[in-house]
């Protein structure tokens, strides 16, 4: 064998090897993004990307903190694929494909109840929708802030009486599912910011809900508080983690004393109870 070949050959098989395992030769790019958090449906998980790069989230572009990281969230009833672009600095492009985990949501079925519970009066229905536009407009912030990346503590501590994706038939008519967490608590028990904020909404009697507070994490995560007895805080003030923000109540409709809180990533309603800790809970049922 000439030389000059015998020389080239080691190269050549590298060459060769690298082309039968493509896939492993685009592990180094797999590297570049990576997701913390859980896969599921009605969860939110964090993505890493290179500091610098932009992110879509299905067509849509998202924020990204300086070092590249950003939210994605997957909704209830998500069974297809949410498509992460990426684009580097460099310009090249990658694409993820993600689909959530299936989860088994609790449905009732509950016959034969008079009308006039299922539906709320006509009475009442211009106050339902003002109260639906004004969190609607407490939404619409987009905020760079990104008070999210140190995680969320519980609002309080106590029994767990509802959870996020149960969803109840009434008279065979399918209402909204319950979007929060129920942690059950004596009225007048301090509520606190899981992390820090700022206050979108500070509202002291919606129709359903009640007293109700907003808090924006940034990056279009909202925090909200249902059926507060009291709110501590105004809109415009920033709030730090575990600060008191308001106390339980059993205020809006409601059967008794307990905080609903719900959470929303932009437009998606997301399960609060995902991103805790639950051993922090030790009256909660593990899940
Ligand atoms: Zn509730």
């Amino acid at each position: 064998m000439p030389d000059r070949i015998r020389r080239f050959l080691p190269f050549g098989w590298l060459a060769a090897v690298c082309l039968a395992l493509s896939s492993f030769c685009a592990f180094g790019e797999d590297e570049l993004i990576r997701f913390e958090g859980r896969q599921v449906q009605g969860g939110m998980i964090i993505g890493h990307a290179p500091a610098g790069s932009s992110v879509g989230v299905d067509g849509q572009p998202v924020l990204t903190t300086e070092d590249g990281r950003f939210l994605v969230a997957f909704p209830r009833e998500q069974t297809d694929a949410t498509t992460v672009t990426l684009t580097l600095p460099s310009g090249r492009r990658l694409e993820r494909s993600l689909v959530p985990e299936g989860r088994e949501f609790d449905i009732q079925r509950i016959d034969g109840l008079p009308q006039d519970q299922v539906t709320p009066p006509e009475s009442v229905l211009e106050r339902i929708r003002d109260d639906a536009r004004q969190a609607r407009q407490a939404r619409e912030r987009r905020d760079a802030r990104a008070d999210w990346v140190g995680g969320f503590d519980w609002p309080l501590t106590g029994p767990i009486t509802g959870v996020y994706g149960s969803q109840r038939i009434l008279n065979g008519q399918a209402r909204n599912p319950h979007w929060g967490i129920d942690i059950a608590a004596p009225t007048g028990t301090p509520v606190r910011s899981p992390a820090p904020g700022v206050v979108t909404l500070a509202h002291p009697d919606m129709y359903f809900s009640g007293g109700t507070l907003f808090i924006d994490h940034g990056h279009r995560l909202v925090s909200a508080f249902l059926h507060l007895d009291a709110i501590h805080v105004e809109v415009g003030a920033t709030v730090d983690r575990g600060e008191v923000v308001g106390t339980v109540g059993a205020t809006g409709r409601a059967t008794g004393p307990h905080l609903d809180w719900r959470m929303n990533l932009g437009d998606t309603r997301i399960d609060p109870a995902l991103l805790v800790d639950w051993s922090d809970n030790p009256d909660a049922e593990p899940r």
